[in-house]
């Protein structure tokens, strides 16, 4: 893995105005802030397209708060019974479609915003890279999944896929106008969640609002509780490799609390750039939506008086070992990438279903990891296939539990 998905060096496509908007995961933390955008900028930015898992009830609500100049968008509803249900409501009339790949190839779009949570946003990456459109990337697990397929289908397709995580979004824009070969390495910053303070033995009576009640951001469950293990970082750091083309070793990560400073970089001349805001994720979605303008946006603004001092800390592999299943995973290679990635989203799943505990959703992913170890995906089907068995092999180890 050497080549960079981001694209170094090149000037960002104008589009004409109205950006024409394709939103997946319309409903969700990254879905309805990118909304907000869209209202904040009526005359620049236009949705064309929105896809949701099931909850279209709460969708009809949302495309009724936005500008009404514009012709109403094509909806997907993922969910087979929730699709069912919209149809036989009837509201969202012949522009209701059942899968996020075919609103993505059909929608009128120069921008799709991926804010799909897990493996789902993988087949709507590489169609939206097929057709060369913009991608504005939260959707991580693109990247941990199928990072090769996606910087060849960008590659092929001819697409500008741009970063919305904070961090990569906060890399990107210190690189701005800068090659690869300038970067000497990354340091991805981590608010260290709920639980950086609380000791090793407290840990196994932790509950589930204590690992949802993360301290600086507010976002869906899946990434809440990732934060709380830094599983988030983990995948982070394979989202950096693939998107910036470096090596595991020259990607640091260093626990930062207060999550101000949102990542850095250094340069091959010692220089280092870190780009600083208030946690706010309308920043990084507006940066890539727009291709690394800078728009208008209100909002609370970083006072650096008030701050007075930033502290760093290493991360604790021993408290948090999911980090470093992460790192491994990263650098095996392969099929490892997609095995941590479909074992954590069903550990994940299940301690939201209250059917496991904090401490057991590391143990469970290694689990998964030394048992299944199957060979290198190649193409689409064949990451898919891994991420089934993967997903299969840990409900069973849930079911049974680790003996
Ligand atoms: P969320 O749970 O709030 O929203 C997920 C959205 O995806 C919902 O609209 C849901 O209906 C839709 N969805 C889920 N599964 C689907 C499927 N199979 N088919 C179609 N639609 C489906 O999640 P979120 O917090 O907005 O996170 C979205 C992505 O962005 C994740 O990959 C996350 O890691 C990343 N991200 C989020 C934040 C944040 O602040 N929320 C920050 C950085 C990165
Ligand atoms: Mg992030």
């Amino acid at each position: 893995m050497d080549a960079a998905i981001y694209p170094f060096d090149t000037t960002r496509r104008a589009f004409a105005l109205p950006l024409r908007l394709v939103v997946l995961g319309a409903t969700g933390s990254i879905g309805t802030q990118t909304l907000d955008l869209v209202r904040r900028h009526p005359q620049q930015m236009q949705v064309t397209g929105v896809a949701v898992a099931g909850r279209w009830r709460e969708l009809a609500a949302l495309l009724a708060d936005l500008p009404a100049d514009a012709a109403p968008p094509l909806v997907a509803v993922a969910d087979p019974a929730a699709h069912a249900a919209a149809a036989a409501a009837g509201v969202f009339g012949p522009r209701l479609l059942p899968s996020v790949v075919d609103l993505v190839e059909a929608a009128v779009a120069d921008v799709v915003v991926n804010g799909l949570v897990g493996a789902a946003g993988l087949a709507p990456t590489l169609s939206a890279a097929a057709r060369g459109l913009r991608i504005a990337l939260a959707n991580k697990e693109s990247l941990v999944m199928g990072g090769d397929l996606v910087r060849a289908a960008v590659q092929r397709g001819g697409a500008e896929l741009l970063p919305v995580d904070s961090e990569h979004s906060a890399i990107a824009q210190c690189l701005a106008g800068r090659s690869r070969q300038d970067v000497a390495r990354l340091v991805l910053t981590a608010s260290g969640g709920p639980f950086r303070e609380t000791p090793a033995a407290d840990l196994a009576a932790v509950t589930l609002a204590d690992v949802l009640a993360h301290p600086t951001w507010s976002m869906g469950p899946k990434i809440t509780v990732d934060s709380a293990t830094l599983m988030n970082k983990g995948l982070e750091v394979i989202e950096a490799r693939h998107l910036f083309g470096l090596a595991d070793d020259r990607i640091d990560v260093v626990v930062h609390p207060g999550s101000w400073v949102h990542s850095c970089v250094e340069f091959v001349d010692g220089a280092v750039l870190a780009q600083m805001g208030q946690p706010d994720m309308r920043l990084p979605l507006l940066y890539a939506i727009t291709g690394e303008r800078r728009w208008p946006l209100d909002g609370p603004r970083l006072d650096l008086l008030r701050l007075g001092t930033l502290r760093f800390e290493a991360p604790d592999l021993e408290r948090f070992p999911c980090l470093r299943l992460a790192r491994e995973a990263g650098r095996a290679g392969g099929a490892a990438p997609v095995v941590l990635n479909a074992a954590n989203e069903v550990a994940v799943a299940s301690l939201l279903a209250g059917k496991l505990r904090y401490i057991d959703l590391a143990p469970v992913i290694a689990r998964c990891l030394e048992d299944l170890q199957p060979a290198a995906p190649r193409e689409l089907p064949d990451v898919l296939a891994v991420d089934a068995q993967a997903r299969q092999h840990c409900d069973a180890i849930v079911s049974r539990g680790l003996k």
